[in-house]
């Protein structure tokens, strides 16, 4: 339809202009910049209908048809690739990671390949050697208790031993870091500090002296000692990371966490119209995502921001505030119903207490702010609908779209309650492709086969209330090995857990893209393949529709389009 519009508008055009002199560039203002045919276009519109090219003018997608219909829009200076039968799918959208760590990478200690705390000690020990004595040393985001052989962290005396002249900070994939005596030292931290409220130093057991391992809210203790990478380095970080993301075929991403001067750096890339990623951020004003600011404070704060959810335009926008109440169910943290298998009296850690987490979502809502929270754990999860349900009776939050984070374990009924509060669930399934093991090991088979119970989801609140996000760094940020886990419920090692939560090809595809445009109200205007949407697509080296279920994670991006411009081409 929508492409003899078009033909037909250019046809028109043609009539009237003719007799000036101002027809020809008139007309190839009609034409289309970009033209992809003789592929396989997977729009997932409504009806899931495929076609065989596209075409793209001013950053949208003009038309959708046959090679014939297409090929007829185009002018002399349309570019014409042919896709040689490849298959085209909308631009991918994570719902949730931390993507500015694929740009800091190469300025952190590669621990992630450690499998040894050897091995770990030998890493920072050689980037000790090109460091000058004084200087903070960094950690990329590792996950110990999966990836070591001795799942454990490194205590400071350890890290002390390779590096007892700079200062070293260790971030995990979150909620933990490790630090040595040297950064303790520099962040006043001894022996007869306490915890901070949702945070927990913590100590030998025999000397009470702390060991290097700090947890949630202690870890500000020593990250706001750390001095920032200079402004520059941290723009030149950020666009690397789109590019990465770019590479494997995402146009869209939610930013898990993001902090003011974060958002700075964003603001800046947005200003100067470098982005290639379409980012939407969770924002935490007060740079922590377990604020400690009394109730009245974070009421000013929030209502300070002067804007509310949502505000910005399509490569950049604020989402929601983001909350965090527990651990992680790969960290022997997420808060649980039923106590941990090892230990009858251990549930892991709520950190915030439940009526102060209602006043502060409360108090959100009330300056018309959407609220994200990670809670993981089924427990966590029923004090995080509370803690919404408390806020939606001073004022409605059915339409506005608040959201679980992660929710691995939640409930059936859990789901049924979420969606009469309107709640989304954002879980990120490639938890399962490393670390199921891990999870299994932490909270038994029976949970790690219903970890990440997307099928459930689906089934009960339906497709449009659940995106694909990955939590990178925590997990990789293939979309594809994403997708497979969706599909086949694999870990890396083949290992099934929980078959009856498998989703089929299409509506994995589905989570990464409507579902995930719908994180932050964008579901019309990205998310599929369709006339006047944004021209954000890829070009995928095998079909995910019908190619083996193997082959779907060896599935690469062969080339990916934001807004109608190449910004990744494979070689
Ligand atoms: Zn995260």
């Amino acid at each position: 339809m929508r492409t003899k519009k078009a033909l037909l508008s250019i046809i028109f055009l043609s009539l009237v202009l003719a007799p000036t002199l101002t027809w020809a560039s008139s007309l190839v203002l009609h034409y289309p910049d970009m033209i992809l045919h003789n592929g396989k276009v997977v729009t997932a519109d409504k009806t899931f209908s495929i076609a065989q090219a596209v075409a793209i003018r001013d950053g949208k997608f003009l038309a959708i048809g046959t090679d014939a219909n297409i090929l007829a829009l185009a002018g002399r200076a349309t570019m014409k690739i042919n896709l040689k039968g490849k298959t085209i799918i909308p631009g991918l959208i994570d719902s949730h990671n931390h993507m500015e760590a694929a740009g800091e990478a190469q300025y952190k200690v590669p621990l992630g390949k450690a499998k040894t705390v050897a091995e770990a000690l030998t890493l920072i020990k050689e980037w000790v050697a090109k460091t000058k004595p004084g200087e903070w040393i960094r950690g990329g985001g590792w996950h110990p208790l999966a990836q070591l052989q001795e799942k454990r962290y490194l205590t400071r005396g350890e890290i002390d031993s390779v590096a007892p002249d700079n200062p070293v900070f260790l971030p995990t994939v979150g909620h933990f870091v490790m630090c040595n005596s040297y950064a303790m030292r520099l962040a006043g931290i001894t022996k007869d500090t306490p915890n901070p409220p949702g945070g927990e130093i913590q100590r030998d057991p025999t000397t009470g002296e702390p060991n290097g391992v700090l947890a949630e809210a202690a870890i500000p203790l020593v990250s706001n000692v750390v001095p920032p990478w200079p402004f520059d380095l941290r723009v030149k970080m950020y666009k690397d990371a789109m590019k990465t993301f770019n590479s494997a075929g995402l146009t869209g991403a939610v930013i898990g966490v993001t902090n003011p001067e974060s958002f700075k750096i964003y603001q800046y890339i947005w200003a100067n119209r470098e982005a290639t990623m379409r980012v939407s951020l969770m924002y935490c004003p007060t740079g922590e995502p377990i604020p400690t600011e009394p109730l009245d404070e974070w009421g000013r704060i929030i209502r300070g921001i002067g804007c509310y959810s949502d505000f910005g335009d399509n490569w950049l926008s604020f989402s929601g505030i983001k909350l965090i109440v527990d651990g992680g169910m790969t960290l022997r943290t997420a808060y649980m119903r039923d106590p941990y298998p090892h230990d009858p009296n251990y549930y892991g850690s709520f950190l915030i207490p439940p009526e102060r987490l209602s006043k502060l979502v409360a108090i959100c809502n009330r300056y018309d702010w959407r609220v994200g929270i990670h809670c993981v754990g089924d427990a966590a999860i029923d004090k995080v609908l509370d803690a919404y349900e408390y806020a939606n009776k001073e004022k409605s939050i059915v339409d506005r779209r608040f959201i679980l984070i992660h929710a691995s374990l939640m409930q059936p009924g859990q789901m049924e309650r979420a969606k009469r509060l309107g709640v989304r669930v954002d879980v990120q399934n490639n938890f399962m492709w490393d670390k199921a093991a891990t999870v299994e090991r932490f909270l038994g088979k029976e949970k790690a086969n219903r970890a990440c119970p997307t099928r459930w989801i689906i089934d009960r609140m339906g497709i449009g209330s659940i995106g694909a996000g990955t939590d990178y760094p925590v997990n990789t940020y293939n979309p594809f090995i994403n997708m497979y886990v969706m599909v086949t419920r694999k870990d890396k090692n083949g290992v099934v857990y929980g078959a009856n939560q498998a989703i089929t090809r299409q509506e994995a595809l589905r989570l990464y893209t409507n579902g995930s445009a719908a994180y932050s109200f964008k579901e019309d205007v990205m998310g599929s393949i369709e006339p006047g949407k944004l021209g954000d697509l890829v070009v995928i080296s095998n079909d995910i529709l019908t190619c083996p279920e193997e082959s779907i994670k060896d599935i690469k991006a062969v080339m990916t389009i934001v807004g109608g411009k190449i910004v990744y081409e494979s070689k």
